[in-house]
Parts: structure tokens; sequence; C-alpha cells
């Protein structure tokens, strides 16, 4: 069976989304042009009723969403979820130029 997709998402992916509580909502409250802390609130608030948030939370994550709210949280939010302060091994020490001999 071949896989049916919405945008570039596998349907069969996220299916859970036809039961997020955002569906009735307006669209530019999740992917806003120019986010404000008002409109992330109230986007928030939506998500908070949802009853499949957690779905909605963890595919946002795995697949890296990088843009509007999704499962409550905001694009940074999903970066420092996903990247947490630290999360990167400190880069190895350059190796010591050798130092120049004079001839
Ligand atoms: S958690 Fe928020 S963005 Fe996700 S489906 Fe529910 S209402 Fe929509």
């Amino acid at each position: 069976m071949p896989t049916l997709y919405l945008g570039s998402m596998p349907l069969e992916e996220i299916g859970w989304l036809r039961r997020g509580a955002c569906r009735s909502s307006d669209p530019e409250l999740f992917f806003p042009l120019a986010p404000t802390p008002s409109q992330e609130a109230r986007a928030k608030a939506v998500c908070a009723s949802c009853q499949v948030m957690e779905q909605c939370r963890s595919y946002a994550l795995r697949a890296g969403e990088s843009d509007g709210i999704w499962g409550g949280l905001t694009p940074e939010e999903r970066r420092r979820t996903r990247f947490p302060e630290g999360w990167r091994r400190p880069a190895a020490p350059e190796a010591a130029a050798p130092e120049a001999t004079a001839s």
C-alpha cells in the first residue's frame, strides 16, 4: 500500500492530528508570521486541553519540526528539549602546531 502524505508528513505517522484541539483554531495562532508572547500563550492554552498533546509533542521532537507551536512547545522550547545545554561534547583540543626549527 502506498504511503499517503500530508505535505511532507506520512499520514500514518500523524493520524492523531485529526483529534487535535487545534483543528478548529485559526492556523495563524499556531504558525504565525511574527510570533508574540500573547499568541504563544493562546496557542499553548489550546494545546493544554488537547487529548493528543503527548503524541503531538513526541512527533514534533522526533521529526525536528522547526516552525510553529506543536504539543504546547515553541520552536525554541523544542530546540532546548532536543539539545539541552551541555549536550555537545567539548571539542577535542587542537593538536599543537609543530614549532618552527631554525636552520
Ligand atoms: S497539542 Fe496543540 S498543536 Fe498538537 S494537535 Fe493538540 S492542539 Fe494541535
